[in-house]
């Protein structure tokens, strides 16, 4: 079976299209279905519409969220929800086009645990065009570890690879890091990344900008280096200009006073400098610290209100490692 998870925040303009499109292209593989939408806390008629259509038909299943927790613990839950040997992420806008699907599965066929939509091109409008490409050149150089560029979320996993990122503890999730850091055979689908088809982008730009701090302190240790070699190079500066001043005051070619100069900028630029760098690293430090915070905390990525499924649907779903919310929700099964 097939399952496609599907992450939901205020997407009342899109669903009703995107539902019909993307189960008129899983009928054409010929294989048996289900779509898992993630209700994560939408505030229109996302919900009522998403239950109109799981009461019509029993391979959909939705699973609602006590509020909204954000994109990335919306696919986590759906990936636990999911029952299927292939499970596919995609989002809600059509920013990730059905049609590819079929070419999915196509690799997943062909012994791919793993396979990775990558984008060709892109579509956004506004500044988002510009941060995105911005966002992966700087995680291209940063990440400790070598993650596809250029891809998202969307993509297929084997219940295999699915279960190992489920095992995957951490809260703050960058799904398409762990994904390459879960490894498994991989093969890569190419394909035009559309704008999104109705309404604003959900993913506030504030989100976003978590979202990218969490990839880049989650999969690099470059920022904390950051920290020694700035410090390094200061430390050089001051043992240079200390020999110069040294040297010049011991031959007698001035003094200390004239090779600095009397005024006092230059010690107000000193310490306005080594008070900006060490400000910076400390809040470097302080971003890994409150990830490290939150890890220990261990509190559940989300909370599900209900799981609304077909009561034939037997087969256990997978168990997200990190999730004591789950098991207390599950006699809540409608
Ligand atoms: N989404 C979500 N929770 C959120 C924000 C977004 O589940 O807090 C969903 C949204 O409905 C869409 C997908 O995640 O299906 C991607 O969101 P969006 O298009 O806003 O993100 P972007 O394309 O800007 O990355
Ligand atoms: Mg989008």
């Amino acid at each position: 079976m097939l399952s496609v998870v599907v992450p939901i925040y205020n997407e009342e303009e899109n669903i009703t299209a995107f539902h019909a499109a993307v189960s008129a292209v899983l009928d054409t593989t010929g294989e048996s279905w289900e779509i898992v939408y993630v209700n994560d806390g939408s505030r229109d008629s996302s919900l009522s519409l998403l239950l109109d259509i799981q009461r019509r038909d029993p391979r959909v299943a939705v699973v609602e969220f006590s509020r909204n927790f954000g994109h990335q613990p919306a696919l986590t839950a759906g990936l636990q929800t999911a029952r299927g040997d292939a499970i596919m992420l995609m989002d809600g806008d059509f920013q990730d086009p059905p049609d590819v699907l079929p070419r999915l599965v196509e690799a997943w066929k062909g012994g791919a645990k793993v396979v990775i939509a990558e984008r060709t091109s892109r579509a956004e409008k506004g500044i988002r065009s510009h941060l995105f490409p911005m966002f992966y050149k700087v995680m291209g150089l940063i990440s400790d570890f070598p993650i596809p560029l250029n891809a998202g979320i969307f993509g297929l996993l084997d219940r295999q690879a699915a279960k190992a990122m489920i095992s995957l503890q951490e809260g703050n999730r960058y799904l398409p890091g762990l994904r390459a850091w879960v490894g498994f055979p991989t093969a890569f689908v190419y394909y035009e990344r559309a704008d999104r088809a109705a309404g604003e982008p959900k993913q506030t730009l504030l989100k976003l900008f978590k979202y990218a701090m969490d990839a880049i302190f989650s999969f690099s240790y470059k920022p904390l280096r950051l920290g020694m070699v700035l410090g390094g190079l200061v430390l050089a500066l001051a043992l240079s200009l200390a020999l110069i001043a040294g040297g010049s005051a011991l031959f007698h070619f001035t003094t200390v006073e004239t090779a600095f100069g009397s005024n006092h900028i230059g010690t107000l630029l000193t310490v306005l400098f080594l008070g900006g760098i060490q400000l910076v690293c400390t809040g470097l430090l302080g971003e890994y610290i409150g990830r490290i915070y939150d890890e220990v905390r261990h509190r559940p990525l989300f909370l599900i209100h209900k799981v609304y499924r077909a009561k034939t649907v037997a087969e256990p779903a997978l168990r997200f490692a990190n999730d004591k919310a789950l098991a207390a929700v599950e006699d809540s099964v409608a």
